[in-house]
């Protein structure tokens, strides 16, 4: 593809050079921290005083979380400053549902373009204001979700070769996501919790296609998502054959996330440790989720799960999904610290 021949970004060569020096820290969890302001339906939607917000919808928008980037502007900055001030170098944009095919659940398709602009420069601005205070660099990595349909395989039972969404749709959805957090100042496209690498690939081609546009390569992060005990995605792979599905795109990481605590995760992640030839990067949850799918496992404890990581050599960058907070991530970044950076071996 011509999208190799293109320059590599700026960011994509200053990461490449941090992540050879250290093992470099993600945010934590954008959920836990929403779900503490106590937000109500008003609060969502925007209706309240003083919201600009110019998009509505007839449906409720509770639970929309992506959508507090238009209506709750502050609050959405303020989860990022506090990510970055303990300790990640790379902030996540809350823009997990931000594609037309996420949002038409709410109706929202008309607001995707203002979701990942805004989204990208809200996480921009947070973290210019922790750079202000301490001098360290940090990245914005805009982030792309799986959508709630798959490519690969049947929602229904009875009609195994229907599909809720075509490759070209997912595509097409993707690129306009993906446009949007590139003109909003995203440094890295991470696309995340893979659950059908099919999804994934059709976000990889978007990429290139918007990487041609803007005529530079960013950096871009791929994260799977092992959802069986045998260890494989949802669509059956292995973390094997996940990474030699998607290594034609060269991506800055490979890795997984959410699913699985810390522990859990550890034989995926040595498995794809050996064998990518890229960096890796591993953000479990805080633990497993309790009968009330709450994560209660403390920062200590997921802390120490991944120096694990760090001390076998197992990752390059690292931080925190479902459940986790900014004392998780403070406590990640101080436990990985004494640790060399996994060698990415030349395959
Ligand atoms: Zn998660």
């Amino acid at each position: 593809m011509q999208a190799f021949q293109l320059p590599p970004s700026d960011t994509l060569r200053q990461l490449q050079q941090l992540a050879r020096e250290r093992i470099l820290i993600l945010d934590g969890a954008m959920g836990t921290q929403i779900q503490q302001l106590g937000l109500s339906e008003e609060d969502y939607g925007g209706h309240g005083a003083g919201c600009a917000c110019r998009h509505h919808s007839e449906k409720p928008q509770k639970g929309n979380n992506d959508l507090l980037i238009l209506t709750q502007p502050k609050a959405i900055e303020e989860i990022h400053f506090n990510y970055a001030m303990a300790g990640a170098d790379i902030v996540e944009t809350n823009t997990f549902s931000a594609t037309t095919i996420a949002q038409a659940d709410y109706a929202m398709e008309a607001a995707v373009d203002d979701l990942n602009v805004e989204g990208a420069r809200i996480v921009r601005a947070a973290l210019d204001r922790a750079t202000a205070i301490d001098g360290k660099p940090r990245f914005v990595a805009g982030a792309v979700g799986p959508t709630n349909r798959t490519a690969s395989i049947s929602p229904d039972v009875n009609d195994p070769g229907y599909r809720a969404v075509s490759f070209d749709e997912l595509r097409v959805a993707y690129g306009q996501q993906i446009r949007g957090l590139i003109r909003g100042g995203a440094d890295i496209i991470l696309i995340e919790t893979i659950f059908d690498t099919l999804n994934a690939k059709a976000a990889i081609f978007a990429c290139f296609e918007a990487f041609a546009e803007v005529g530079q390569r960013l950096p871009v992060m791929i994260s799977g998502t092992i959802t069986d005990a045998s260890g494989r995605t949802l669509t059956g792979q292995t973390p094997t054959a996940f990474w030699h599905s998607v290594r034609h795109s060269r991506p800055f990481t490979i890795g997984l996330n959410c699913a699985l605590g810390a522990s859990a995760m550890r034989p995926h992640l040595a498995e794809l440790a050996g064998v990518a030839n890229t960096f890796t990067c591993a953000y479990p949850n805080a633990g497993l989720p309790n009968a009330f799918g709450q994560y209660d496992e403390g920062p200590a404890d997921t802390a120490a799960q991944i120096a694990e990581f760090a001390a076998e050599g197992l990752i390059n960058l690292t931080g925190g999904c479902c459940g986790t907070t900014p004392d998780h991530i403070r406590a990640i970044a101080e436990a990985v610290a004494p640790f060399a950076p996994r060698e990415v071996p030349h395959v």
